[in-house]
């Protein structure tokens, strides 16, 4: 995962342009949609709606790029995940659907860079991040990757997560031929196929809920960008709420939350649209939250659980540009109490 050095300086937002809103937890947009893919396989096939795979496919498709750099299933070892690089359809739609473990997207970037042509790169926010600021290092980086899209990010779970998911199902790791996380359907099912052809599989529910979400890393809980504020486009479920005010996930056709950061990634969709690659609606700002309660909640308290890492003079990556504290001024000052107390206990017992 890039980017993931306390002390480090955490990729800022873009200067604003004109026709660009900053909302302190939602970050930069032009516009937010919910949206889909209209080809049917790679709705189907991917995370929720698509809409990044679709976007990928419209970008090939129309020669804008020569290729997508992304991950997705090693099948040489089905658990775990590696670089892909997509020059066609049948590329986009292995790669499609999320991969809830380590993956390291730009670990070959100058090998990437010794090929020639313009590169879609698709990654989660810190790997965005990172990426940004090559970029703006150096302009002949800048050159090669013309659109950078993302999704919102809960944070990367450890490989034991999957093991465990893979236990969990009454299978051993070594027995596995094929792994998907979810998608084939939306959120569709963790599944695994087995060397003897066997399906084994488990609901979304289960799988993030009362596996993987445990797994994650402290980093992701101090993220202040985990909605990929730094992409040009980023994409997360539209989840439909449930009776609790959290998110029901029942089985539906894909949806994806659109959102368009930059002018350059509000032109894509608009052309993706024109070109019937993919088709959306508008949506208010205003109902992100119902969909995403646990993303706001992690961005208010990013900087109270950051004054936590500092009074245990632990380091601190730099997070200006990025509203942390206009975030934090969203919630009362008892929650960033408490939240600050909370993260130094885990810091002093070693539980983070
Ligand atoms: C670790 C992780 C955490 C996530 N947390 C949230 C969340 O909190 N809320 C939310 O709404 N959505 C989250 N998502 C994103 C969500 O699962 C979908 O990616 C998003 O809804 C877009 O769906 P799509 O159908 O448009 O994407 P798809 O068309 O399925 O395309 C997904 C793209 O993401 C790339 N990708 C998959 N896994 C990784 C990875 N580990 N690292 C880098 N690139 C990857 C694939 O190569 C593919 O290009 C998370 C995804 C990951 C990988
Ligand atoms: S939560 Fe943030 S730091 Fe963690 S993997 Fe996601 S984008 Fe990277």
């Amino acid at each position: 995962m890039a980017q993931a050095c306390p002390g480090a300086r955490i990729s800022p937002w873009q200067p604003s342009q004109p026709g660009v809103t900053v909302d302190p937890i939602w970050g930069p947009y032009v516009r937010v949609l919910t949206a889909h893919a209209t080809d049917a396989e790679i709705r189907h096939t991917a995370s929720s709606g698509g809409a990044l795979s679709g976007l990928a496919l419209h970008l090939l498709h129309s020669g804008q790029v020569s290729r997508v750099l992304h991950v997705g299933m090693d099948p040489d070892a089905p658990l775990l995940t590696r670089i892909v690089r997509s020059i066609g359809r049948p590329d986009v739609v292995r790669a499609a659907g999320s991969r809830y473990a380590p993956a390291s997207p730009l670990a070959d970037l100058q090998a990437e860079l010794a090929t020639p042509g313009k590169i879609l790169f698709i990654g989660k926010p810190c790997d965005v991040g990172a990426l940004r600021q090559m970029m703006a290092a150096d302009p002949s980086v800048a050159a090669r990757f013309p659109f950078l899209l993302s999704f919102f990010c809960a944070g990367t779970p450890s490989q034991d997560g999957t093991d465990r998911i893979i236990r969990h199902l009454g299978a051993e790791p070594a027995d596995v031929s094929s792994f998907r996380y979810r998608g084939d359907g939306w959120p569709g099912y963790a599944t695994a196929t087995l060397a003897n052809g066997e399906t084994k599989r488990m609901s979304y529910a289960a799988s993030w809920g009362d596996i993987l979400s445990h797994e994650v890393q402290f980093r992701c809980k101090i993220c202040p960008d985990a909605v990929g504020g730094v992409a040009d486009v980023a994409a997360a479920d539209a989840w439909y709420g449930g009776d609790s005010g959290y998110p029901a996930f029942e089985e539906a056709d894909g949806r994806s939350l659109v959102i368009t950061r930059t002018a350059t990634g509000d032109a894509l969709l608009r052309e993706a649209e024109a070109a019937g690659a993919i088709a959306s609606d508008p949506l208010d700002i205003g109902e992100i939250i119902k969909m995403q309660p646990s993303q706001a909640r992690r961005k208010q308290l990013a900087a109270s659980r950051m004054a936590a890492m500092r009074v245990m003079l632990n380091p601190v990556p730099v997070v200006s540009g990025l509203a942390v504290g206009e975030a934090m001024r969203q919630v009362s000052l008892l929650a960033s109490l408490k939240s600050m107390v909370g993260t130094v206990r885990r810091i002093a017992t070693g539980r983070r």
